[in-house]
């Protein structure tokens, strides 16, 4: 639907005026949201995987491990928690405040606008959403205009499930995103890129509105030799699902490239190739189990990666492609040049470069001096390791012996830092994410003290 101004303005203040009425805060409102939420996976769950399926090739288990499932659980959690989290906290003032009592209110900040990407259209639309319902807020959703199917699904059905008085639903690209960025927002929860991530926070700065950036980057994985072939096995399967079984590697916290030490390289390009093998068959492309690449620019984007010609040269496994359905071969390069675009961008896609190094300690300063990322991890039980990457480098999160776990757990904070971005959400996070939290102190008149009043003296400061 084509938005002007005029009409956004009307719908924002609308909106805005149904906040002030209250209604939002009250705890039965926020459990019917959602209760809705819940309703419309539920119902909705059969056209939610078809969209998947139409926008980005997402096999239904995948789509229902890393959107359905997940939103579910999520919802569980903040059903079952809110009136703990709505709860003021307690807390302690100074003894010199003689009968008193303090507490910390989480309130509402007001009307807030979510942005959000393409590559997991209901996770990072509604994801938020939980929070900022949850939170008691009036909310402005734009999905991405890149997973047109299921933007218009949530467009179409999210008003018949939620309060549209309360929650609106905004399809379109980069247009109505920057006229939605000129309105006044109580807060902006955006995910996307750093470039538009810059934008936000510009846009932002005019109002004071405060922002939660959830950006990408490069997330770096290291393998050490791991001592048995057990342990190798799984390490490979996981990094593997980590960077294919996702979106085909099209998600912020995939594997982007995987570092190793140089006498391990061929054992592990060659477990690598076997487990692909075994994933996704002899033919990936009849397997039915890799997502496709969003669109024909990021198709091309991604050829222009590879054939590089010094990159080309570095493929060890895959890098066959079929534009017209969109389709890129999981494909492994061995120690394509550091300056090369593939290791220089972030890849956001089924291409995993593999950088080996004399010893797989030195993977700390390799990832210490890149920009940080918003995740790291570490395939390794050498302790003195694992305590240098926590006290040496920095990022979202970091994860030992396996990969996106963190995403599913609630009780994590996820987010990024430096360049990908700030702000925390998930469980209890995305709740904080969309509330302010007032500091509440009483005080009795019983008890008073001579010395806090003027006139200053001196004897005043030795009591
Ligand atoms: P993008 O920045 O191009 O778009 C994100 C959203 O912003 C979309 O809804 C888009 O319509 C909107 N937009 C684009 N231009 C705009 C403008 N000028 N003004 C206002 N809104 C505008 O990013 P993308 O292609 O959707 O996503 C890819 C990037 O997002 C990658 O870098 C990836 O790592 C990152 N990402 C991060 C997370 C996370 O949770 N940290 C999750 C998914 C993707």
């Amino acid at each position: 639907m084509e938005y002007s101004v005029e009409t956004l303005e009307r719908d924002l203040k609308n909106t805005r005026k149904y906040y002030g009425s209250g209604k939002t805060k009250e705890a039965p409102w926020r459990e019917s949201q959602l209760k809705g939420l819940h309703n419309f996976l539920v119902e909705k769950e059969e056209e939610i995987v078809t969209a998947l399926k139409h926008d980005l090739g997402k096999h239904y288990v995948e789509a229902f491990r890393d959107e359905l499932g997940t939103l579910m659980k999520t919802l569980n959690l903040a059903t079952k928690s809110l009136k703990n989290w709505m709860a003021g906290k307690e807390a302690k003032l100074p003894r010199i405040a003689l009968l008193s009592s303090a507490e910390i209110v989480p309130e509402p900040l007001g009307l807030v606008l979510i942005i959000s990407s393409w590559n997991f259209p209901f996770g990072l639309s509604l994801e938020p959403l939980i929070g900022a319902v949850a939170a008691g807020n009036s909310v402005v959703l734009k999905p991405s205009e890149l997973s047109p199917t299921c933007s218009s699904l949530l467009a179409t059905f999210l008003p018949t499930y939620l309060d549209n008085n309360a929650i609106k639903v905004i399809q379109g690209g980069p247009e109505v995103g920057k006229l939605l960025l000129q309105q006044r927002w109580d807060k902006i929860f955006f995910t996307g890129s750093a470039r538009v991530g810059r934008i936000v926070m510009s846009a932002a700065a005019v109002h004071l509105t405060p922002v939660t950036l959830e950006l990408g980057g490069k997330c770096p994985a290291l393998i050490d030799s791991l001592s048995s072939s057990w342990d190798k096995e799984v390490a490979v399967k996981r990094i593997l699902v980590a960077k294919f079984g996702a979106c085909a590697g099209q998600a912020c916290i995939a594997i982007d490239y995987v570092l190793v030490e140089k006498s391990f390289s061929s054992t592990l390009v060659t477990l690598m190739k076997e487990w692909i093998k075994k994933m996704f068959g002899e033919n990936p492309k009849a397997s039915n189990s890799i997502a496709r690449i969003v669109n024909k620019n990021h198709f091309m984007r991604l050829q222009n990666l590879l054939t590089e010609p010094r990159v080309k040269e570095s493929v060890v496994y895959g890098g066959s492609m079929d534009e017209n359905d969109l389709f890129i071969e999981p494909t492994i390069l061995l120690d394509p040049p550091l300056d090369s675009a593939v290791m220089a961008e972030e890849i956001f896609g089924p291409v995993l470069p593999i950088i080996t190094l004399e010893k797989i300690e030195d993977s700390v300063e390799f990832i210490s001096s890149r920009p940080k990322a918003l995740a790291i991890y570490a395939f390794t039980k050498n302790q003195t390791l694992q305590r240098r990457m926590v006290s040496e480098t920095s990022s979202g999160s970091l994860v030992f012996n396996d990969a996106i776990l963190q995403y599913v757990a609630d009780t994590l904070p996820f987010g990024g830092v430096g360049e990908c971005g700030f702000g925390k959400y998930h469980g209890k996070f995305s709740f904080d994410a969309f509330s302010h939290h007032k500091a509440v102190a009483r005080r009795s008149y019983l008890t008073d003290f001579w010395f806090r009043f003027p006139p200053w003296t001196l004897d005043k400061l030795q009591l």
